[in-house]
């Protein structure tokens, strides 16, 4: 069984205390490969590297605008080359069904390709300032922050890995880039991509390893310059905590409970539909999942009777199966998922479908769980105001907009949120009332490399994707030139 390892300077290398950990596969329990298990020292190697890839010989910041395009287009190609690879292996170690992890591929060579385009379209501006001093012209000038640590989550691989990197490599930085623990397979073949193109040494480094021993450094250290995390709200607060020693930035991609609201006039057969999509998804693993259904009470019946059929009728299994579920990602995850189900029974709510592990066929060994819908769910529930990260679902239901609203917004996350109307002007001013960064009319769940993503509250701050994301990894400089050089004869002579 092969071990992989870590890429510093250029070069793949053992962890330096020669320790290494397992990668499961969720689907059957099976040990699938070997990885290097990274300790600080690692990390601390990783960032040596960077800093000199960005601060010593510069080549990848200095790099003309062109050519670092020309590279950042030559991995989406790359990554296209190795599509099918790339997606078994993302179905492997996550457990997610063959045509996600494939759209996942997709969007993540869309990904460097939207900024390796974006490189050299005119950024900043020209100011007209004041005379005080004489005549001045000002204009901003927009820069790379230096060494910037990434830390992913293990839900989508490949696609958070793209979502970071493109953007901070575009902006001309140099990374050390840690993805998570249950999932570094398709980070490593990513990296395989950045040494075939040819990057710079030290321009991208990868450790592989756990969060406390190798990702925390990243958020510690004083020799990063920007750390930017996608996972938990709680981590997420210890990352924020840690970075405070040298002011470094900081981005936080956090957790969610988000509401998705379908009123009465909605077309009843789509919105169950796309309330499929919002939380079954990725097994529901998804940051934005509609985890809160909240229907209009007249139609509440018809809704949940329905979305218990289709969910009834969803396939199980490997994901190399192209099942419509796969397995969640780690025992853990099902441990967690199957004790929110057991603790949601005890406080009241009524169980619906799924609500159990599934172990038929092949299943028997993986961490398969069931679609699951809970409904007379009150707001004080822990199912109801806690990320599962799971396929399960709440349903409450309301009878006024005005209920809709003060019901969606009651949670301590404001990541995401749906509406479904056939009223065009409720749809905007519902949407308008979500205190959460992404929100969905009429569909959930559809992402873009071109629009911002990020969350309000406590689901983070700062943006990936979009021209906001490419602004995340810039700092702005501010340039004044005086036009006419020489004595100001602001003091006596
Ligand atoms: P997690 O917080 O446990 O781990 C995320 C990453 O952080 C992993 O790489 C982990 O190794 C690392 N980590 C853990 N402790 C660390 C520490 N002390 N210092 C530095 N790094 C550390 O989250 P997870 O379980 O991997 O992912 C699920 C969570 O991610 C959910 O809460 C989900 O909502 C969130 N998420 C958010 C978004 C978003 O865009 N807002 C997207 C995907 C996932």
């Amino acid at each position: 069984m092969q071990t992989h390892q870590n890429y510093i300077n250029g070069a793949w290398q053992p962890a330096l205390a020669g320790g290494t950990r397992e990668v499961i596969n969720p689907a059957n329990g099976q040990v699938l490969a070997r990885v290097a298990d990274s300790q600080v020292e690692d990390t601390k190697q990783a960032i040596a590297a960077a800093r000199e890839a960005f601060y010593g010989h510069g080549t990848w910041r200095r790099m003309s605008g062109p050519r670092r395009a020309e590279l950042l287009f030559a991995v989406a190609d790359a990554i296209k080359a190795r599509a099918d690879e790339l997606a078994r292996i993302d179905c492997l170690d996550n457990g997610k069904p063959l045509r996600e992890a494939r759209s996942d591929v997709d969007d993540a060579a869309a990904c460097f390709r939207y900024y390796a385009g974006l490189i050299g379209k005119p950024q900043g501006g020209i100011y007209e300032v004041g005379d005080g001093f004489g005549p001045m012209h000002a204009y901003s000038l927009h820069e790379p922050i230096g060494v910037c640590g990434l830390i992913t989550p293990w839900n989508y691989p490949l696609l958070m890995a793209a979502g970071k990197l493109a953007p901070a490599l575009a902006a001309g930085n140099s990374v050390v880039f840690k993805p998570s623990e249950l999932t570094p397979l398709s980070a490593i073949a990513l990296f395989e991509i950045f040494e075939q193109v040819g990057l710079p040494p030290g321009t991208a480094n990868l450790v592989l390893g756990t969060g406390p021993a190798a990702g925390q450094e990243l958020a510690q250290s004083h020799d990063v310059d920007m750390i930017t995390f996608t996972g938990s709200t709680r981590t997420g607060q210890t990352i924020a905590t840690a970075a405070v020693g040298n002011l470094k930035k900081v981005g936080l991609e956090l957790g969610g409970k988000s509401p998705n609201i379908v009123f009465a006039d909605a077309d009843l057969e789509g919105a169950v539909e796309w309330a499929m999509i919002g939380v079954f998804f990725n097994q529901g693993q998804v940051c934005s999942a509609g985890s809160r259904l909240l229907v209009e009470r007249r139609i509440a019946d018809r809704f949940v009777a329905r979305l218990a059929e289709r969910a009834n009728a969803m396939t199980i299994g490997p994901g190399l199966e192209n099942p419509d579920l796969g397995a969640l990602v780690s025992q853990a995850q099902l441990d967690k998922v199957l004790g929110y189900i057991e603790t949601a029974k005890a406080q009241g709510a009524r169980l619906v479908c799924g609500g159990s592990r599934y172990t038929e066929g092949d299943c028997a060994k993986g961490f398969f769980v069931r679609p699951t819908i809970f409904d007379q769910c009150r707001p004080d529930m822990d199912i109801v105001r806690e990320e599962v990260f799971g396929p399960v679902v709440t349903v409450q239901t309301f009878d006024s907009e005005a209920a809709a609203i003060a019901m969606a917004n009651d949670t301590i996350y404001g990541l995401a949120g749906g509406v479904f109307t056939a009223d065009g002007a409720r749809a905007l001013r519902v949407m308008k009332e979500l205190r959460a960064g992404i929100t969905w009319i009429n569909c959930y769940n559809p992402t873009f490399n071109e629009a911002p993503w990020g969350g309000y509250k406590m689901s983070g701050y700062g943006r990936d994707l979009g021209i906001y994301g490419l602004q995340e990894y810039q700092q702005v400089k501010q340039v004044n030139i005086n036009l006419r050089p020489g004595v100001v004869g602001w003091y006596a002579r």
